[in-house]
């Protein structure tokens, strides 16, 4: 298969946070993995910043154990070495004068420059703010922001405030990783590359679309953060309704940044409000864990767990629901959307099985990839029995395990940041209009002071979850990792 990467221009890209937990696990060794695969220009170079003081031996250290730990099986010693040679440090204060003349003397005129804010949010505006005053940016510098972009509407809309006081739009990258995931991309090229799906792709066909993110894992080491957000904050603002959008939007005239965002856009604005009837939450509970000692909040009411159905009301989507659900301490690890088709409106086969409606899963993981379930004769004599059967594409192991070797979301996604691609980062419009449909929901909450039903750890989360979908004679896909 020919490779045809878009090059990349010489860099200088600031890692502010360039000693936490996201530039350790993530952005370090993913750079290091674009390296290895001889994506990065000669001329490129990775500034940390923090506010820890280390030399730049001490830096590259730190950065060699991190891709020892996180770069899977391209760790090589020579590679390695090489790669460092690229890394820099210098010793930033946020919030104070400490060290940004310093970081303006290390940065090269006639290169692109990129600024990645892997800092609490509150530390944005501060950046941002210094990196005007000690002219480090210039006119065409591209700075890339972490979630939790606000916390509902007003403070998402002071922060797109704060940053357009020193950047224009254009240079304002607001990161999603799920829009960096290769499977996320292919709903793109499935929907739009194929004549197969697209006519179909509407309420006169499609019975209801499931979107489902679950995880195994608890709360973490991020209770206190948790517990200030919830499911709903953390997952379904973000990444679920950015799933959501790229299901339901219309085919924009061009695969470009502006073209798909307007699209994206469109859906957010046509979401109904969600009924109080129609929404579940829940939190992980039994007699050895429980997400109130994870928290440590014997009173807390946030969810770690929720599950919905929201209407689109627009041509599209009438009729047809979209469900959405997404916990922790889930049964098993699952991202995927299923787009199930409606059954044929008559059937002419004496032993019908009832069970002859497509369905199409897009899978994020386990194994990225997608099946259709298509019907068919169940082979032998005896008669017209049929069968649902599933045409299964693996990447793995359609495209050959070298293949479906594909870039982590956040290589992906900071390449295209050096290239200047905003299409799959979120516009300041979109997360403003997404909080705008996500606060009342939360506001009821708080208002009435809901309690979140308990579920069993492990399990597919709250009973009423399922009788939501029981309701209209529907039910979850099963969870199978
Ligand atoms: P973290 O482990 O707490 O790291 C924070 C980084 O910021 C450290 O390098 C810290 O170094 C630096 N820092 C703190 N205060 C500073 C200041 N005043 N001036 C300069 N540097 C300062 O946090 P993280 O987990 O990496 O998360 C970073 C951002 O990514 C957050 O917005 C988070 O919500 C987001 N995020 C993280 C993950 C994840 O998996 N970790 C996933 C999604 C999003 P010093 O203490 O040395 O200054």
């Amino acid at each position: 298969m020919v490779s045809r990467v878009i090059p990349v221009d010489p860099f200088d890209l600031v890692i502010f946070g360039g000693t936490g937990d996201l530039a350790r696990r993530k952005i370090l060794p993913g750079l290091y993995r674009r390296f290895f695969d001889g994506q990065m220009p000669d001329e490129a170079r990775i500034i940390g910043a923090a506010r820890s003081e280390m030399d730049e031996a001490g830096y590259r250290d730190f950065v060699r154990d991190a891709i020892k730990e996180f770069s899977g099986k391209r760790n090589d010693p020579n590679m390695v070495s090489a790669f460092l040679e690229k890394l820099s440090y210098v010793a930033v204060d946020a919030t104070g004068t400490d060290g940004w003349k310093d970081l303006a003397k290390t940065m090269r005129a006639d290169v692109v420059k990129a600024y990645y804010f892997s800092v609490g949010p509150s530390l944005f505006g501060a950046i941002a703010e210094r990196l005007h005053k000690y002219k480090i940016a210039d006119d065409a510098a591209r700075i890339v922001v972490e979630k939790p972009f606000g916390h509902d509407r007003e403070s998402a809309r002071a922060l797109n405030a704060t940053l357009a006081e020193h950047f224009d739009e254009t240079q304002i990258y607001r990161i999603d990783h799920y829009l960096g995931k290769e499977t996320v991309q292919n709903l793109m090229a499935v929907r739009f590359g194929n004549m197969l799906f697209e006519p179909l792709w509407n309420a006169q066909y499609v019975d209801h679309i499931q979107i489902t993110v679950a995880e195994t894992v608890g709360v973490g080491g991020r209770g206190e953060y948790y517990d200030r957000s919830g499911a709903m904050r953390d997952m379904v603002q973000n990444h679920l309704m950015q799933l959501l959008c790229l299901t339901a939007m219309e085919p924009p005239s061009k695969y470009d940044p502006d073209a798909v965002r307007d699209e994206k856009l469109k859906v957010i604005r046509a979401l109904e409000p969600v009924e109080h009837s129609e929404i579940v939450r829940g939190q992980y509970k039994s007699k050895s864990e429980s997400y109130l000692k994870d928290v440590e909040n014997p009173e807390s009411l946030t969810e770690s767990y929720v599950a919905m159905k929201i209407r689109i009301a627009n041509w599209r989507w009438n009729g047809t629901p979209f469900y959405l659900r997404t916990g922790k301490k889930m049964k098993a690890r699952v991202s995927e959307i299923v787009v199930r088709f409606k059954e044929p409106p008559h059937s002419i086969f004496e032993e019908d099985t009832g069970q002859s409606a497509n369905e199409l899963t897009i899978r994020l993981q386990p194994n990225e990839g997608m099946d259709l379930t298509v019907t068919i004769k169940e082979p032998g004599p005896g008669g017209m029995r049929l069968i649902d059967v599933p045409l299964d594409m693996t990447f793995a192991e359609a495209l050959g395990e070298e293949a479906a070797d594909v870039p982590d979301a956040y290589e992906r996604l900071i390449m295209d940041v050096i290239r200047g691609n905003q299409t799959l980062f979120m516009r300041g419009d979109e997360v403003e209009a997404a909080w705008a449909w996500t606060d009342p929901i939360i506001d009821g909450w708080t208002e009435r002071e809901d309690r979140p039903f308990p579920y069993e750890p492990g399990s597919t989360g709250p009973e009423e979850a399922l009788i939501l979908m029981h309701r209209d004679g529907r039910r979850w896909r099963e969870l199978r990792a």
